[in-house]
């Protein structure tokens, strides 16, 4: 047998006819950048997203330097975040001209730890950026008390956790402005690059859609310096298509992921550390990760039996070449780094079916002999 990572062709099998429809709309429209695909877009998501505001912007990193920007955090300023995500995490926050300030994480949940940004605080520090890893929310109500107490904006990397929950409350709903990225393998995926900013705050919305045209308004007057980052109508179209669907893709990640609990729990017992919800949050499950022993051995093996995996970070921010001017070294994350070593992301996606999930965890098992 063989069990992709991902297969998002069965996805666009059943919404093909739909697809190629609204894709043939947009080109006999001729109407190509920020139109009415985008427009709706940006409604449906910033109401799912329950905040007043969206803003298309032409990929997940360009949405967080974007949304940085518009909160005014720039040269001078640092910003606490977690070394444990994609390199645009950390990319973002330099390209604003900012300083990423690297702090540890839970070991549990993967995500920034709140005690950790607490005493990174200095007389610099204007914003924390929170990563909702793997598609479970880090700890928002415990962030947004700190960022109150010390007059911080917080910026919410939500590429991984379109949908998350956390009591309640959406992802953007507790910070300054959340982003998501549509790049194809995301929970929302379109077929090319897009993002979003989200935000409940009118003026950050502004400067937001301002910064995405070349800080042009009115056209062909710049007051601010933005860039060329916009969504365009052929990704929003495909989007819209899918958006409907999102809520039952979730549910059904949800369920994936309670049936890989259950039979690794049943299979491997303790060899196997599963991922944790925790109490309060609805957890999108992006990615499935586990801890184990012998990460790199078990992946050779998962592979010559057919079956992908991915490591979900192999190197931290803190520790990646091109950060060595800030200074961090080997071991000043020990959580992180950990974390780097142990996990391990197993195949999921909507689509992913049980006799698949057996096979998976059934070599898992033979691999540590159980
Ligand atoms: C995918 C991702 C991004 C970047 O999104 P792009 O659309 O690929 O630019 C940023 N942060 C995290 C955590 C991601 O997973």
């Amino acid at each position: 047998m063989k069990v992709p990572m991902l297969d998002l062709s069965e996805q666009y099998q059943g919404l093909r006819s739909e697809v190629l429809e609204v894709l043939d709309q947009v080109m006999s429209s001729s109407q190509f950048i920020l139109g009415s695909n985008v427009k709706k877009l940006e409604q449906d998501v910033a109401k799912f997203s329950n905040v007043a505001h969206g803003i298309g912007c032409g990929n997940g990193s360009d949405a967080i330097h974007i949304a940085l920007q518009a909160l005014e955090i720039g040269p001078g300023d640092e910003v606490i975040t977690t070394a444990f995500t994609f390199f645009a995490t950390g990319g973002a926050i330099v390209r604003a001209g900012a300083t990423p300030v690297y702090v540890d994480i839970d070991p549990v949940t993967f995500n920034i730890d709140p005690a950790k940004v607490e005493e990174a605080i200095t007389e610099k520090t204007k914003a924390i950026l929170p990563v909702h890893l793997y598609g479970q929310m880090a700890d928002m109500e415990k962030l947004a008390e700190i960022a109150k107490k010390h007059n911080l904006a917080i910026v919410e990397d939500a590429a991984q956790a379109i949908g998350a929950k956390q009591n309640g409350k959406s992802v953007g709903e507790m910070g300054s402005a959340a982003t998501y990225s549509f790049f194809p393998t995301k929970n929302l995926g379109a077929y090319g690059d897009g993002g979003m900013i989200v935000t409940n705050d009118d003026q950050v919305a502004e400067k937001c859609s301002v910064i995405r045209v070349h800080g042009s308004k009115p056209k062909y007057y710049h007051h601010v310096l933005g860039y060329n980052s916009r969504l365009d109508e052929l990704q929003a179209a495909v989007l819209n298509v899918k958006f409907p669907h999102l809520v039952e893709w979730s549910e059904l990640r949800r369920q994936k992921a309670e049936n890989y609990t259950h039979l690794l729990n049943e299979r491997l017992g303790d060899s196997v550390v599963t991922p944790v919800e925790k109490e309060g949050n609805y957890h999108v499950f992006h990615q499935y990760t586990i801890r184990v022993e012998k990460r790199d051995e078990l992946q050779q093996y998962l592979k010559e039996q057919g079956v992908a995996t991915m490591i979900y970070y192999p190197l931290p921010l803190h520790v990646q070449p091109v950060f060595q001017n800030l200074g961090y070294k080997e071991g000043d994350l020990p959580i992180t780094e950990k974390a780097a070593k142990e996990a391990l992301s197993l195949p999921m996606f909507p689509e992913l079916k049980t006799e698949q999930q057996e096979y998976v965890v059934a070599k898992i098992a033979e691999f540590y002999g159980k």
